[in-house]
């Protein structure tokens, strides 16, 4: 970590914060859509090839709709929500595990009226997200249940 007299010790705070850990927006280039997602960074390290994060989607937002080489492990931490993950919807539930092979579709939605919040451990050194075409989004909508969970139903 950068901080200056860190020690190693982080304390939990609450509503899902930890000491110096800053809360930042989910992504600074703002071309991808996303809506209320907040980004804390939790372990990264030169020694490490990957990362943790913690994620927070507010009710109603969501993740961006991507693809990557990179693979992403998650741990719902808070609430309840939906992901698309290939050519499945799933609904989430605190502690439930999602691995996202490599270029894979997926999306993460806070769609059952309560903050969905997720650990997600990524390399560290990795691709740049893939977004969806409108052919690509034309094939994933005519999926069964992925057109009403894309149009947040
Ligand atoms: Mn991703």
């Amino acid at each position: 970590m950068s901080g200056d007299d860190f020690d190693g010790f982080r304390d939990a705070e609450a509503g899902f914060r930890w000491a110096g850990v800053e809360r930042l927006n989910y992504k600074e280039e703002g071309s991808a859509p996303f809506k209320a997602i907040s980004r804390q960074v939790l372990f990264t390290d030169p020694n490490l090839a990957g990362e943790l994060r913690y994620f927070e989607i507010e009710p109603g937002g969501f993740s961006t709709l991507e693809r990557h080489e990179h693979v992403h492990a998650v741990m719902i931490l808070r609430g309840r929500g939906t992901c698309l993950v290939g050519e499945k919807t799933r609904a989430l539930e605190i502690h439930d595990l999602v691995t996202i092979a490599p270029w894979t579709w997926h999306q993460f939605r806070a769609n059952a009226g309560e903050a969905l919040g997720f650990l997600c451990l990524v390399n560290a050194r990795r691709d740049r997200p893939q977004l969806p075409t409108a052919e690509d989004l034309a094939s994933l909508r005519a999926i069964p249940g992925v057109a009403e969970f894309l149009d947040g139903k």
